[in-house]
């Protein structure tokens, strides 16, 4: 028996031009597709009515850079720059990680996604500490019921005395993370379709730290068995040693539109080009950007040059909350701000309205991870990934502005229903089927864990980690000097 969903009465902001924002309009869902959108829709009597009056029904949001596993470190870096997260988060915290963290960090990353109105994930994860962290990553996906991207990332955390990183196996394989994806790829995703909820993903080496042979070997090695995005972290602004990666990749031929390219702050005009032209994904986390010396978001850019798979990522929740609206916020007053400032006198016209910055967090992302005939917009034979907003709240009284609502005014708290592949997630502001008491019980224990780990880090360890932090530092600046003088 088919189930199906019919949502009455509501203000449908599509993020689709062919349907733009409609007044009173329903939304019909079967099997997890959006049937038909439009007033006074029929339907069985067999159907679950969601009342939508004072309402908005939009597309559900699509992070593109997130490292999920993070979750038990929320609030630990509000006061962090790049280098402090580096040395802390990659260095330490992560080693810290057991299998069973890896998978609460994740399943419970992803439920607070879903509370905020996040849909789709793509996860970089860099917690492959073991085999077995990479399989209860995806597993902390599967359980939320999240549409997700798991990228299987390279990095290794060190290991130090009373890590869960283990030496031995690091030190006879240093590469094993690589012969890893392809086995998770036979075990999880053998039978992959693009509407499934769950697909997998790469994350390259990193690339400024890295050979570019490696790094064309990495993507050819993630493209030969199957991976559907390969993303990874370049050009953030400051820590940007100058090395024009994307450009190298372009002289290669190996651009495609599975590539999807975290920050990208100070990417040259002709990589933004060349990334337009290859139909490349674009991530700009404003959050961390803007805190952590990683220059001005590049989305705003990059869509003016035609690269229309810009979208919008969280990257890390241990300095700013799962929240896309807030990503939305951010980039979109910094950006008029720039634009303001640019021109001579007052402003006399708004540069960039809040429709663009909704098209970053949905339909943009749905084209960066390759998806865009599958989410990203209410569109009749796309899959019902949706969003009830409810607009009875004092702060959300009245809306004149369906939009501006939405970018601008609401935050989780004003989001009544979750709807993923048809699936009600969130209904009534609540999670459903997840007894959060209990799983936020498991969730404090395992930070306790973590912690007590992380403090027993060898001060000798810490030491050389900063020590090598400062070289790196001083490398970077050093190799942009040099590659920048080349240039001029
Ligand atoms: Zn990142």
């Amino acid at each position: 028996m088919s189930s199906i969903i019919i949502i009455k009465n509501a203000t449908v902001v599509s993020v689709d031009n062919a349907i733009g924002t409609v007044p009173n309009c329903d939304v019909l869902v079967e099997d997890g597709l959006i049937k038909a959108v439009g007033p006074g829709l029929e339907y069985p009597p067999a159907a679950i009515v969601l009342d939508a009056t004072d309402s908005i029904v939009s597309p559900g949001f699509i992070d593109t850079h997130r490292h999920t596993w993070q979750t038990q470190l929320k609030t630990i870096g509000a006061d962090y720059v790049l280098s402090d997260y580096i040395l802390n988060l990659r260095q330490i915290y992560g080693a810290s990680y057991s299998v069973h963290d890896a998978y609460l960090g994740n399943f419970c990353g992803a439920l607070d996604s879903i509370d905020n109105g996040i849909t789709y994930l793509i996860d970089h994860s860099h917690i492959a500490n073991s085999p077995d962290h990479a399989d209860a990553a995806i597993r902390g996906l599967q359980d939320a019921r999240i549409r997700a991207t798991f990228c299987y990332a390279m990095y290794a955390n060190p290991h130090w005395s009373g890590s869960c990183v283990d030496k031995e196996r690091e030190e006879a394989t240093p590469d094993w993370r690589l012969e890893d994806v392809r086995r998770v790829a036979t075990q999880f995703f053998a039978m992959s379709q693009p509407d499934d909820l769950l697909r997998l993903g790469f994350a390259l080496s990193e690339p400024d730290m890295t050979p570019i042979d490696r790094l064309v070997h990495e993507i050819d090695f993630a493209r030969s068995i199957g991976c559907k995005v390969i993303t990874g972290h370049f050009n953030f602004g400051k820590w940007d040693p100058g090395n024009f990666i994307v450009r190298h990749f372009a002289q290669r031929g190996i651009l495609g539109p599975d590539l999807l390219f975290s920050h990208g702050n100070t990417m040259a005009d002709d990589e933004l080009d060349a990334i337009a032209k290859h139909g490349c994904g674009i991530s700009s986390t404003p959050d961390t950007e803007l805190q952590m010396g990683m220059s001005h978001p590049v989305a705003f850019k990059a869509r003016d040059r035609g690269c229309t798979a810009a979208s919008l990522g969280v990257d890390v929740v241990c300095s700013a909350p799962a929240d896309m609206f807030a990503q939305m916020r951010l980039i979109l007053q910094a950006q008029r701000h720039l634009e303001h400032d640019a021109q001579e006198g007052a402003p006399l016209k708004m540069s960039r309205r809040c429709e663009e910055v909704l098209t970053l967090a949905t339909m943009g992302g749905a084209k960066a991870v390759g998806l865009e005939s599958v989410i990203g917009s209410v569109t009749p034979g796309k899959r019902a990934d949706l969003l009830i907003t409810r607009c009875d709240a004092p702060r959300m009284t009245p809306v004149h502005d369906p939009i501006g609502a939405l970018v601008l005014y609401a935050n989780a708290s004003d989001i009544d229903t979750v709807i993923i592949n048809g699936e009600i997630v969130k209904s009534g502001g609540k999670l459903t089927n997840i007894d959060w008491p209990k799983v936020r019980a498991e969730l404090l224990a395992s930070v306790d864990s973590i912690m007590k780990r992380a403090s027993n880090v060898p001060m000798d360890d810490v030491k050389a980690t900063r020590d090598y932090m400062v070289d790196t530092i001083n490398v970077i600046n050093q190799r942009r000097k040099v590659n920048r003088a080349k240039l001029s």
